[in-house]
Order: structure tokens, then C-alpha cells, then sequence
């Protein structure tokens, strides 16, 4: 994965190819390399897996702004077990309807899969964190809603003591094949059996607790750890608390996607925390010793004598902690904002015209090196 190509460049389209250009250059390119028409050809699974990644995030319009921006590195946060985590089934699941008007059907059943035993679907939901938790990992637990096998019929949807029957149509198969004179020759179309749905079995006698469905819904809770480091819109997988599999296949993957509360003093970018501080005029024209919140708490920071309004510090380390060593931090930049006051008692007007009286007097405008003082006439009327 170390060297990614270019998500345009693997799709063959111009940067600013339309969301419709986009599906057209996938569909041909799923169409090329789809395993159903290159049986056990790791290569073209290779570049299957690549253009469906590449359409995955050039057809999000938030994902593609993120990658027109970042590049790979937008998703870059593999050690934390999340971020973009592509795998078949994903593909499938997700872009199973465009497949499926040119492989006949059913998106993972277009696989050729059959009655074989196959992983549940991934299931997606999101949580939401503060910034401060975003920085420094937390736990959730959240409450969902979670099937699971029937005890009293195992899974098979048939009442206690009866056993489901051999579909008729499909022969047990799950899938029949039919093949369709085309443009191009006799094409061979395999299709999930509209029967028995794939699952080569029909139930006569239902079970009465699942009401043949085989599964029994209920509230689970589920702890979620949240790394340290994460940014909003990334997602944690959590293997195995998705949809269960049918046919004995393993469960899916609940893939939970982290939305980070935007913080009243803090921005972030990358692992890089931003604020704004305001600081006295005196302060910084003479210098003084403030407090500036972090996300680790309130430091002491040294204004330097004669700071202008704008100029920007930075507090090394005190950034997030990143997703791959949480020992490892972004820097925290500070723009230090010189404030003018906006409400002012008599007495401090008064010392503030002595001030600038005082502040003229030692450069007078006549006296300034050449045309200095003759701007600032034709500037302040
Ligand atoms: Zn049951
Ligand atoms: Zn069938």
C-alpha cells in the first residue's frame, strides 16, 4: 500500500470529471477486472479492489474535496484500526447496484457464491465525540440493534423439527445461470435464485419465534474504543459486530464513524491544533508573561516586547497526539491578537492622549527620516 496511484489517474478521467464520467470510467473498469469474469485472477482483483477504492472516494463529494486536498494522506490512519479500510465485501455492498444491471442481479450473489458460506453485511453508525476526546481517545459505548441466530431453529428459519427443503428451481444451487445472446457474443449470467433467495433451501413449516427469518433482533450495547488522535468523518471497524453470515459464514463488521464536535477555542488541521489569544496592548508592547489554553490545560508563554497583533507562536508538542504513536504530536499555533480596548473610563482616556502626546513628542512627523511623517499626515485627516 505504500505506493497508492493517483485515484484519477487509476480511473482514467481528468480532475474535473463529472460524478457521471466518474461511474462511466468505474462501471467499464468493474466490468474489465470483476472477479466474476476473472475467476482466481489475483491481478485483476488487485485492480478491481483499486478502481472500486478510487470511485469509493471520487464519488463521496466530502471524501473527494478531503483527497483533492490531501491526497492519500486524507485517509492515511491505519494504525488505528480504522480510516479507509477497503475490502470486497465493502465494494459489494456498496456499489452492488452498479454491477448489477451488468452482471444479472443480485450484487454479492453475482460473486457466484451461491450457498457457500458467506460474511454478514458491514453494519454503519456513528458516535460522537468531543474535540478534547478526539484528541486523547475515549470510550463510548453505544446501543444498537443487532441479529442474531435463533436459538430455537438454529439459524434455519424452519420450526422445531421440521428441516427446510430443497429448493426446486435452483436445485439447492442458490443460483441459476441462464446464458443471453449479446453484441458480443453468448454471455453467461449467473443470478441469485428468486425462489429461495440464494439460500438453495425453502422453509414450509416457519419457526414461531423468528417467524422464519432464522434471526432474533435486540439492544446490544457496545463498548467502542476511540484512538487517541482521530479526526472527524474517519471510522473505527470493529470485526465481527456487523450483520451475522449466512450459511455458517462469519459475522460482518460494524463500522463506526467518529464526528468530532467542533471546540469553541480550538481548530485542528492534520495533527496541528490552531486558536487565538487575545493580549493587551501593554502587554505587548512591553512584554509580559500570559496564559494560553491548550488542549493539555493553561501553559505560561513569554510575549516578547514589542509583539505586533497577528504574529503567530508555536507551542511544539502540544498538538493532537497522532493515530500511530499517541507519544508523537502536531504542534499547537497561537495567533496572538493585540486588543483594542472598546470601552474606556475617563482616567484612561486621559493617560492614553498623555501616552501618545508622549509617544509624538520623541518622533516628532517633522522630525522623521524623509517622507515617513508626511505619509502619516495625508493618512490620519
Ligand atoms: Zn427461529
Ligand atoms: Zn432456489
Amino acid at each position: 500500500m505504500a505506493d497508492k496511484r493517483d485515484y484519477y489517474e487509476v480511473l482514467g478521467v481528468p480532475k474535473t470529471a463529472t460524478e457521471a464520467e466518474l461511474k462511466k470510467a468505474y462501471r467499464v473498469l468493474a466490468k474489465k477486472y470483476h472477479p466474476d469474469t476473472n475467476p482466481g485472477d489475483k491481478e485483476a482483483e488487485a485492480k478491481f479492489k483499486e478502481a472500486s477504492e478510487a470511485y469509493a472516494v471520487l464519488s463521496d463529494p466530502e471524501k473527494r474535496a478531503k483527497y483533492d486536498q490531501f491526497g492519500h494522506a486524507a485517509f492515511d490512519s491505519s494504525a488505528g484500526g480504522g480510516g479507509f479500510d477497503f475490502n470486497m465485501d465493502d465494494i459489494f455492498s456498496n456499489f452492488g447496484d452498479i454491477f448489477g444491471d451488468f452482471f444479472g442481479g443480485g450484487s454479492r450473489s453475482a460473486r457466484g457464491r451461491g450457498n457457500a458460506p458467506m460474511q454478514g453485511a458491514n453494519i454503519r453508525t456513528s458516535v460522537r465525540v468531543t474535540f478534547e476526546e478526539a484528541a486523547f481517545g475515549c470510550e463510548k459505548e453505544l446501543e444498537l440493534t443487532l441479529k442474531d441466530e435463533c436459538n430455537t431453529c438454529h439459524g434455519t428459519g424452519a420450526k422445531p423439527g421440521t428441516s427446510p427443503v430443497q429448493c426446486a428451481k435452483c436445485g439447492g444451487k442458490g443460483q441459476v445461470v441462464y446464458t443471453q445472446q449479446s453484441l458480443f457474443g453468448m454471455v453467461r449470467n449467473v443470478t441469485t435464485c428468486p425462489e429461495c433467495n440464494g439460500k438453495g433451501t425453502i422453509v414450509k413449516d416457519k419457526c414461531s419465534d423468528c417467524h422464519g427469518t432464522g434471526y432474533i433482533a435486540s439492544r446490544k450495547k457496545i463498548q467502542v474504543t476511540v484512538p487517541a488522535g482521530i479526526d472527524n468523518g474517519q471510522s473505527i471497524r470493529i470485526r465481527g459486530k456487523g450483520e451475522p453470515g449466512t450459511n455458517g459464514g462469519p459475522r460482518g463488521d460494524l463500522l463506526v464513524e467518529v464526528i468530532v464536535s467542533a471546540s469553541p477555542v480550538f481548530a485542528r488541521e492534520d495533527y496541528n491544533v490552531f486558536s487565538e489569544v487575545p493580549v493587551s496592548f501593554a502587554d505587548a508592547a512591553l512584554g509580559n508573561e500570559i496564559r494560553i489554553k491548550t488542549i493539555d490545560g493553561e501553559v505560561l508563554y513569554e510575549v516578547k516586547p514589542g509583539t505586533q497583533s497577528g504574529t503567530r507562536v508555536r507551542l511544539k508538542g502540544k498538538g493532537i497526539p497522532t493515530l500511530r504513536d499517541s507519544k508523537l504530536r502536531g504542534d499547537h499555533y497561537v495567533t496572538l491578537t493585540v486588543k483594542v480596548p472598546e470601552k474606556m473610563t475617563q482616567e484612561q482616556k486621559e493617560a492614553l492622549r498623555n501616552y501618545d502626546a508622549l509617544m509624538r513628542g520623541e518622533n516628532p512627523p517633522e522630525s522623521g527620516e524623509g517622507t515617513t511623517g508626511k505619509k502619516k499626515k495625508g493618512l490620519f485627516k
